[in-house]
C-alpha cells in the first residue's frame, strides 16, 4: 500500500468510527398531517427544538391533510437516509407498507400523538386519548345531565377519533341508557376541519328545529365550526360544548362562555419527550415505556401523558401557568 492510499484507509476507518460512536447525529424525518391546525404548528417547533439540542438534525414536512402527499414525503424521507420517522399520520389506517419499506432500510419509527395501525412501529407517544372523551362528556353532562345530544367526532381516518369517542361513550351510556340523554345526532368531521363542522352543525339544528342542548365535540377546530352554526342561530352560550387542544381562540369562546370546556394537553411535555425518545431510538437504546397499546399487528411500547381539563375557572392555573398562552394574549 502506497502512502497516500493507506492514509485514505486511515481516513475511513476514522470515519466510521466516529459514525458508530455515540457522538453520531440522528437524522430524524417528521411527517406531519397538517400544519393548518394551530395546535400541530407548537408540536412542530418545540418538537425540533429540542432535537437540535440533542444533537439530531431534523427535516420536517407537512401532507395538509392529503393521504397521498403524506406516502410520497415519508418515501422521501427514507430515501433522504433518516434514521428515525416521526409521524403524525392523517390516515392511521394505510401506512403499513410504507412502514415496512422504512424497516427494511433500518428506520425506527415512533408514532406521535395518533397510532399507526397494523405496522411495524417501534414506538407510539400520545396522552390517554379514552381520558381525552371521558373529561369532554363528564363536564357537559354536569351541565346538562339531561336533553338532546348532538355527537360530533373528528375525522374518521384518525384512531384517535374512535378513542375519543369510546371515552364519551363510557361516561353518557348510563345517562341515554335510563333515557335522560338522547342522542338526536352523530357525524365524524372530515379531516376535523371547522368549515366541514360548521356545515355539519347546521344541519342537526335544521334537522332537530334547533332543539339541541348539548355538544360533545371532540376538538376545539371542530367546536369553533359549530359554534359558528350555533350563533347564526342565536344559540351561542346556551348550548353546552366541549373541546380539546386549549387553543387561543378556545380559551377565548370559554372565557366569553360560547364554549364550555376544552381539554388541555401539555404540547410542550409531549413534543419534548418525543424528541427525547426519537434520538433513543435513532442511538439503537429503547425508551421507557408506561404502556402497552395493540395496534392490529402488534403490542407497541407506548408513553401516554395525562390530558388536563379546562374551564373558565381554571385557566390561570393550567395553561397561563404553564405559558401555553401569555395572559396578555387572552
Ligand atoms: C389530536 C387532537 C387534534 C386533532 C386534529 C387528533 O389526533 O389528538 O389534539 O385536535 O387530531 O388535529
Amino acid at each position: 500500500m502506497n502512502m497516500k492510499k493507506s492514509l485514505l484507509a486511515a481516513c475511513a476507518a476514522l470515519a466510521l468510527f466516529s459514525h458508530a460512536g455515540s457522538a453520531k447525529e440522528v437524522k430524524i424525518g417528521m411527517a406531519i398531517d397538517d400544519l393548518r391546525l394551530e395546535r400541530w404548528q407548537k408540536d412542530r417547533d418545540i418538537f425540533v427544538k429540542q432535537a437540535e439540542s440533542l444533537g439530531a438534525k431534523v427535516f420536517v414536512q407537512s401532507a395538509n391533510g392529503n393521504e397521498e402527499t403524506q406516502m410520497s414525503q415519508i418515501e422521501n424521507m427514507i430515501n433522504r437516509g433518516v434514521d428515525v420517522l416521526v409521524i403524525i399520520p392523517y390516515n392511521g389506517q394505510v401506512l403499513s407498507n410504507v412502514v415496512a419499506e422504512a424497516k427494511r432500510e433500518g428506520i425506527k419509527v415512533l408514532a406521535y400523538d395518533r397510532m399507526i395501525n397494523n405496522a411495524d412501529i417501534d414506538f407510539y407517544i400520545s396522552f390517554d386519548n379514552e381520558k381525552v372523551g371521558e373529561l369532554q362528556a363528564e363536564s357537559i353532562v354536569k351541565q346538562v345531565p339531561k336533553g338532546n345530544y348532538f355527537l360530533m367526532g373528528g375525522s374518521p381516518v384518525d384512531n384517535n377519533a374512535r378513542l375519543f369517542r369510546a371515552g364519551q361513550m363510557k361516561v353518557l351510556k348510563p345517562y341515554i341508557d335510563n333515557g335522560s340523554i338522547k342522542v338526536v345526532g352523530d357525524q365524524w368531521v372530515d379531516a376535523w376541519l371547522p368549515e366541514n363542522a360548521l356545515k355539519i352543525m347546521e344541519n342537526a339544528l335544521t334537522a332537530n328545529s334547533n332543539h339541541i342542548d348539548a355538544v360533545v365535540a371532540s376538538n376545539d377546530a371542530t367546536a369553533g365550526g359549530a359554534i359558528q352554526a350555533l350563533s347564526a342561530q342565536g344559540l351561542s352560550g346556551k348550548v353546552a360544548i366541549s373541546g380539546q387542544d386549549a387553543d387561543l381562540a378556545a380559551i377565548k369562546r370559554i372565557m366569553n362562555g360560547t364554549q364550555t370546556m376544552t381539554v388541555y394537553k401539555p404540547i410542550t411535555e409531549l413534543a419534548t419527550e418525543a424528541a427525547k425518545i426519537a434520538v433513543e431510538l435513532g442511538d439503537d437504546k429503547q425508551p421507557a415505556s408506561n404502556s402497552k397499546l395493540n395496534n392490529g399487528l402488534k403490542d407497541v411500547p407506548s408513553r401516554l401523558l395525562n390530558p388536563i381539563p379546562v374551564n373558565k375557572d381554571n385557566i390561570e392555573s393550567t395553561v397561563v401557568k404553564d405559558g401555553f398562552h401569555k395572559q396578555s394574549e387572552l
